[in-house]
């Protein structure tokens, strides 16, 4: 299967970063030199990018996890919600 890679500064620390459209829900997966990858979610994007900040703390989380690990964050009853989750499910 062909896979479509976009470019986009990345949401957690605004650096060139490319991502997929995920098929599973409206979830994007992030590929960044800094924060390695990082899935998403729409509603979460729209959260973070809004503000016009960096988010150092969980920008250094995803930078931290092995390749077998991926950051998950959503946006769920009104917060945002981080979860380490196993990459492998998601690819
Ligand atoms: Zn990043």
């Amino acid at each position: 299967m062909m896979i479509s890679l976009y470019q986009e500064n990345c949401p957690l620390c605004s650096e060139p970063s490319e991502y997929e459209q995920c098929d599973r829900k409206k979830r994007q997966l992030f590929y960044c030199k800094k924060c390695k990858q990082l899935l998403i979610t729409d509603r979460a994007k729209r959260e973070l990018v809004g503000k016009n900040i960096r988010h150092q703390s969980l920008s250094d989380l995803s930078g931290s996890l092995t390749s077998n690990e991926i950051l998950h964050i959503s946006f769920e009853e009104r917060e945002l919600k981080c979860v380490v989750e196993d990459y492998t499910f998601w690819r």
